[in-house]
């Protein structure tokens, strides 16, 4: 069975930076995968090739058995891949339930609906009805969980999940997280947080200067010399 996702060959240069040389790796259905690295690995920049949102020089993106670079982010969305972004984004002026009623698709809606009139738990949820603009960095990161719910893409790319959220919410981000996989989703998350890192992704892709250096769980990859050299070595307290 080929990957869910197959990144090939990929190039993508701004000026004389190059930010993904020669970048390949795959990304099993059905799992969280970690993507981690240095500063300035080209990571994000993976995602927003990945996602649509930047258009490659050179090289192949492979969703479903699909060649989908350089297609427009709302087309690779239809297909099911979707993304979040540093930082989290809502409907600020929206209520928390209306966010959930526009991620579901339209002929979802009425089943939402249902749900808020005859659950009293939601019908009577404080947050519910709060503008999702008031929510702390890390509600609005639950909302957007909670969005992928209702939206049920196949793949979701993720870029630093916990920044900026305190350590519980961060617990329950990590079993949204583990709950979209469980629901069929698959996710790819870029984040810095190794211990974190280390309880949800059952795989890593680590990445330094534009391209992918190893891959696999992160316990065997701490032993791994490139990856010392390139990451890990930065970062003793954390690991
Ligand atoms: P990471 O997410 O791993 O920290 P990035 O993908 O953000 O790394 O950045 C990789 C490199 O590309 C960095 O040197 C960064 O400064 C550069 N870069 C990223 N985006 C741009 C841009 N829009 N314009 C110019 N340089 C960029
Ligand atoms: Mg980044």
């Amino acid at each position: 069975m080929p990957a869910l996702l197959e990144v090939r060959t990929l190039w993508k240069s701004f000026g004389g930076v190059h930010a993904v040389r020669d970048c390949s790796f795959d990304v099993e259905a059905g799992r969280i995968t970690g993507l981690i690295g240095p500063n300035g690995a080209g990571k994000s920049t993976a995602i927003d090739l990945i996602s649509g949102f930047l258009e490659p020089d050179a090289g192949v993106i492979r969703f479903a058995g699909l060649d989908v670079q350089g297609r427009p982010a709302h087309r690779v969305a239809r297909l099911g891949l979707v993304r979040t972004f540093q930082s989290p984004r809502v409907w600020a002026g929206l209520t928390v339930m209306e966010n959930m009623l526009l991620a579901a698709p339209e002929e979802g809606r009425e089943e939402v609906w249902r749900a808020v009139c005859t659950h009293a738990r939601l019908r009577e949820s404080e947050e519910a009805d709060r503008a999702a603009g008031y929510l702390s960095g890390g509600q609005k990161r639950l909302l957007e969980i909670a969005r992928f719910f209702q939206a049920r893409p196949r793949m979701v790319l993720m870029d630093e999940p916990l920044t900026g959220v305190n350590p519980v919410l961060g617990a329950r981000i990590g079993e949204g997280i583990k709950h979209l996989v469980a629901a069929g989703m698959t996710v790819l998350m870029v984040e810095h947080n190794l211990p974190f890192v280390e309880r949800v992704c059952g795989t890593v892709i680590v990445m330094a200067l534009g391209r992918s250096i190893a891959h696999g769980p992160l316990a065997a990859l701490r032993s791994d010399p490139a990856v010392i050299d390139a990451y890990l070595g930065q970062v003793p307290a954390r690991v």
